[in-house]
């Protein structure tokens, strides 16, 4: 039986490889998000819709120097349950020593 995934946001859908492990999310990049990652959702059909949808999370302690102010996408289910996929701000450090 073939298993479908589904974005709740933008609509795209996938059949999934049978071979792919139960526990695999996948992603794509979304672009009902802006092109940010994004996980596609088991659905039972094509014409299924999740029960979830996918929402931008923001830095709290964003100040203009991260590369994004855009911290995860978060998943959120119907029955409460919450997914995340987190974009940590890469370490920058000065060449001369030290954190900037
Ligand atoms: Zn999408």
């Amino acid at each position: 039986m073939a298993r479908w995934w589904k974005c709740p946001n933008c609509g795209a859908l996938d059949e999934a490889d049978p071979n792919c492990p139960a526990d695999v999310t996948p992603l794509h990049l979304c672009p009902a998000l802006g092109g940010h990652p994004a996980p596609l959702l088991d659905v039972p059909a094509p014409d299924a819709d999740p029960k979830a949808r996918n929402v931008i999370v923001m830095r709290a302690d964003y100040q203009g120097t991260a590369s994004s102010p855009i911290a995860a996408v978060a998943t959120e289910y119907a029955d409460g349950r919450r997914g995340v996929v987190i974009f940590p701000e890469p370490a920058a450090v000065d060449a001369r020593g030290g954190a900037i």
